[in-house]
């Protein structure tokens, strides 16, 4: 069957012919871009299914660069708190979350800001009195640290002697030594995750459904998961077996610092038999990923200089575990993902990086560097020159979070965060992505924030180096066809051309036409997946 879409704007990415008046689908495939007359021309003698898009603009799908699929179902369900500026508001939703739900044994709740807890540091005492018995488990807005009640900290069996897990923390009353509920990166991922990741199949499929619901709802066909492991992985086969994905997905396995080099190796062998395996059209492993160090808000970013407020973080991965890891990834054809926010982590995943590519000889893999949020300006020219994308959210530059980022980081320092136009003048492949669930997933607002530097919820906030805001159709380029790029897929994906995966998205405002505001008036009419349409709001 094929589909004639007509009467609107087509968007193509693609740079031989950036605008089309028409596309012909045919069997999933697009088979023409061009005027009306030539894709009728173009259309088998049976005339083909007409789709009317009058007054809207038709975009490739999206494609999320950077995503984590099942937390974002499970943080669907929970309480969302990222508007939460305070602490009562905090507590107010958390109790109506917990009369809502009074099945589940938990109180599950997501998004804390650490402007809105008194010195910016959760305690286990904040939620005590409202929940002596039931366990509560937060997560911070950015996914890098946890919060938990006390009765959360008897459950996860945290005594005051359980030692820190390599990579994390487990904060302790200076004076007392008793666990306040505190818990940084790995400390999040062995203790709190480990114990709400036991959940059967069935949750999980849940999860995934929920996701792909919304991604596709808000015009992402394509989702690069950034911490793939045996569950998600699992998910992603059930949903392909029983033809339910209308998502593709490109997965990026996660490599865990075990502080042993046989072990990590391990875990990238596992890896490449994963991209053996899993090589289908809708879900395929392209490489591993490496958490390299935390956050800026929670000071665990690892920085050359320290942070305003003294303190400073070693990197999870330290050059020496990280280099071996790096280098056989790359001998073995892996793409790898360094997530590296500070400029310490940046430089040294770079530094890994570079070196593998001398010792294999390659330069072609296509490896990336999640985030970036600060890069020593020195550094910035070193990823185009070694093939590196940069894989950046203009989500995680929302001005309405950006406070206490700024502020840790120091007037300097907080000028050259999240240089986009740098990345690309000095030769990066620029890749755009919300990194949800830790920021919002809709790719229309996080395409404004690219375009304008602006808080899509409060656009008169003050913007962060606004002279460093994209023109419209480049930001979506880096949200479509770049982020395609970055995982080899710019002949299928992220680009309106003969041949690609007819997977497109109509939207009915112009913002080419009428300005990045636009991006935030439009709806999503529609979103086609391979042909299909995996989401109608006519
Ligand atoms: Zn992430």
């Amino acid at each position: 069957m094929q589909q004639l879409y007509l009467g609107g704007r087509v968007f193509t990415a693609d740079p031989a012919r950036p605008w089309a008046e028409a596309l012909l689908v045919d069997d999933g495939r697009i088979s023409t871009v061009g005027s009306v007359a030539e894709c009728r021309a173009a259309a088998a003698a049976e005339a083909p299914e007409e789709i009317d898009v009058s007054g809207c603009v038709v975009l490739p799908g999206f494609v999320d660069g950077h995503s984590h699929l099942l937390m974002t179902g499970a943080a669907l369900a929970k309480a969302q708190l990222r508007t939460a500026t305070t602490l009562d508001e905090i507590r107010r939703r958390l109790v109506e979350w917990a009369e809502a739900n009074p099945d589940s044994p938990y109180v599950l709740a997501t998004g804390f800001l650490f402007e809105a807890v008194p010195g910016n540091e959760p305690h286990r005492e904040m939620l005590d009195d409202l929940f002596p018995d039931r366990p509560v488990f937060v997560e911070s807005f950015d996914l890098h640290c946890g919060w938990v009640n006390s009765a959360a900290l008897e459950l996860l069996e945290i005594t005051d002697r359980t030692p820190d897990p390599v990579g994390g923390e487990i904060r302790r009353d200076p004076a007392t030594g008793r666990a306040t509920g505190y818990l940084l990166e790995t400390a999040l991922h062995d203790h709190m995750w480990a114990f709400l990741a036991r959940v059967d199949d069935a949750t999980r499929d849940q999860q995934l459904a929920t996701a792909m619901r919304a991604l596709n709802a808000a015009g992402t066909t394509t989702a690069v998961d950034m911490a793939v492991d045996d569950d998600d992985a699992g998910a992603f086969v059930r949903a392909e077996e029983n033809g339910t994905l209308t998502l593709r997905v490109i997965g990026h396995w996660i490599i865990r610092n075990t502080g042993d080099d046989a072990r990590n190796l391990a875990q990238v062998r596992e890896a490449a038999r994963r991209r053996d395996t899993h090589d289908g059209p809708m879900f395929r492993v392209a490489g591993i990923k490496l958490v390299t160090d935390g956050t800026i808000d929670a000071c665990t970013a690892a920085m050359i200089d320290p942070y305003t407020t003294g303190t400073n973080c070693d990197p999870i991965w330290p050059p020496e575990r990280m280099e071996p890891v790096v280098e056989l990834a790359d001998q073995l054809g892996l793409q790898v993902a360094c997530h590296a926010i500070g400029d310490l982590a940046v430089r040294n995943a770079i530094d890994a990086i570079e070196r593998a590519q001398r010792v294999n000889g390659t330069g072609d893999r296509r490896h990336r560097i999640e985030h970036l949020e600060y890069a020593d300006p020195a550094d910035i020219p070193r990823l185009g020159a070694n093939g590196i994308t940069a894989s950046m959210q203009p989500v995680h530059c929302d001005p309405e979070i950006a406070g206490l980022w700024s502020e840790v980081l120091g007037p300097e320092r907080a000028h050259w965060g999240f240089a986009w136009p740098e990345y690309v003048r000095t030769g990066a492949t620029l890749a755009f992505g919300t990194d949800t669930p830790t920021a919002p997933y809709e790719p229309l607002p996080n395409m404004y924030i690219g375009a304008t530097r602006r808080s899509p919820g409060n656009p008169d906030l003050e913007p962060l180096r606004p002279d460093f805001a994209l023109p419209v159709d480049e930001t979506i380029v880096h949200g479509t066809a770049d982020a395609a790029w970055a995982s080899f897929e710019e002949d299928r994906l992220g680009v309106l051309k003969p041949g690609a995966c007819a997977d497109l998205v109509v939207i009915d405002d112009d913002p080419f036409a009428n300005g990045p505001g636009a991006l935030l008036a439009a709806r999503v009419r529609r979103t086609v997946v391979a042909g299909r349409t995996v989401h109608s709001n006519p």
